[in-house]
């Protein structure tokens, strides 16, 4: 008798990414087995901007609820002016986001966020969640794909119908696809610091007026974003500067003095956080390669960061790994007889949106690490801005749902 085709689909990587496949295609009734190459789940401490594209996709599946009691629901992004603090534009969010995308914007604690997902991961009995396992090789045959899965030295194998690759910037799974393995280093490094809303730092902030909002300051070469996270316990700090690649790593060190002289020309009380807050972790920023293959079309695609990392200063690659996830499995069940047809579909799709989101991180560090007139050019044409016409700016970006895909 014929083998029967396994319906199973087999998720390398637990990130953002991997934890939203999995309940994406397991709300769709696929069985799914997520195997992440951690021994534990732990996330560095850092925080996120979620905004609604994003939520809207959370809530669909059942996340926000465990997500709001810890994420804040901040009143706007503020743009502002790093030497002299003063104020060049603004979003309204809050309530004004939730009206206009019909979706909140929050901000969260990396933490809370996995541990929002993972709760729901939990809950459905159609996922298997294996750590400390790698998946090292996926081949394809007529009845799908077979992925090698090592645990500590010994070498499984499982079959489904796809293999999804959601392990990230530095993905392996790339290959497998002909893309290329290495990402490259954009030569900017993100500096990254949670501190208490009642520190002397944070009472500083405070005073500036970054309370309740997403603030960033913009200065030269450099910028500094602020927002709060825990239910407005803690602040996140990420400060973005020129760096040096050093290596495969979220969490590095790097010798303070390049913040230090990076946020030399801000106002007193800002350039002061740079000695003020401790320790710093260092994320030196990766991307992969633009227009890389992000398919195979007998059973193979990469989502998130492992297809398209981005330089972060649109604060979308976590929500284009969820808008990935979630649509990856609305096409998989829209075409029940053809994987290829499926994946070809999703691809298609999703380019366009994806090099639409990263030419406008392109364009926003242009534009505010800008220097001299170029910077005098930018603050005067937001400041003439109304928020409403800057939100109106983003009805694309924010605004996006998933295409009607049945559930
Ligand atoms: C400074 C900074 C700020 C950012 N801010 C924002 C923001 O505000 N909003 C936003 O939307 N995005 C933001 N991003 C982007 C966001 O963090 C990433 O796009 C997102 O975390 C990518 O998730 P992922 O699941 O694709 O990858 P990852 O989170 O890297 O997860 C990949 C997982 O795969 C596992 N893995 C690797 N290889 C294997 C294997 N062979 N087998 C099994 N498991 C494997 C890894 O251990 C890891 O757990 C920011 C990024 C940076 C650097």
């Amino acid at each position: 008798m014929a083998e029967a085709r396994s319906r199973q689909i087999i998720i390398a990587g637990a990130g953002i990414a991997g934890l939203t496949a999995a309940l994406a295609f397991a709300v769709r009734g696929y069985p799914v087995r997520v195997f992440e190459r951690a021994p534990r789940l732990d996330e560095v401490g850092a925080g996120i901007q979620l905004s609604p594209n994003a939520t809207r996709i959370l809530d669909r599946l059942g996340v926000l609820p465990g997500l709001r009691h810890s994420a804040v629901r901040p009143d706007a992004v503020v743009m502002r002016d790093a030497s002299n603090l003063s104020e060049i534009g603004r979003v309204q969010l809050g309530a004004a986001a939730e009206w206009r995308w019909k979706a909140p914007y929050l901000t969260a604690h990396r933490a809370d966020l996995q541990s929002a997902l993972l709760a729901h991961v939990a809950r459905e009995p159609g996922i298997q969640l294996t750590t400390g396992t790698a998946v090292r090789d996926v081949t394809l045959h007529p009845l799908g794909v077979t992925a090698s899965i090592e645990t500590a030295g010994r070498v499984d194998q499982t079959t489904g119908m796809l293999a999804v690759g959601a392990d990230g910037v530095w993905s392996d799974m790339r290959r497998l696809v002909g893309g290329e393995t290495k990402s490259r280093f954009s030569g900017q490094v993100a500096w990254r610091r949670t501190i208490r809303a009642e520190s002397p730092a944070g009472s500083t902030l405070a005073r500036i007026g970054i309370g309740g909002v997403v603030t960033a300051f913009l200065a030269p070469g450099f910028h500094l974003i602020t927002y709060p996270v825990r239910a407005g316990a803690a602040l996140n700090l990420a400060a973005f500067t020129h760096g040096n690649a050093i290596g495969e790593t979220w969490s590095g060190k790097m010798d303070t003095q390049v913040l230090k002289h990076a946020m030399r020309r801000t106002a007193p009380a800002l350039a002061k956080l740079a000695d003020d807050t401790g320790e710093w972790t260092v994320w030196p920023i990766h991307t992969a390669r633009q227009g890389g293959p992000w398919t195979s079309p007998g059973g193979i695609a990469l989502i998130g960061d492992a297809a398209h990392a981005m330089t972060p200063y649109a604060a979308q690659g976590a929500a284009m790994a969820i808008e990935d996830a979630e649509t990856l499995a609305g096409h998989m069940l829209a075409n029940p007889n053809s994987v290829a047809a499926a994946l070809a579909a999703w691809e298609k799709e999703r380019r366009k949106r994806i090099e639409r989101v990263a030419r406008r991180g392109r364009l926003n560090r242009m534009t505010w690490h800008a220097a001299g007139p170029v910077a005098m050019a930018r603050n005067f044409v937001l400041r003439m801005r109304t928020p409403e016409k800057l939100a109106t700016g983003l009805d694309w970006l924010y605004g996006w749902k998933p295409p009607a895909l049945k559930l």
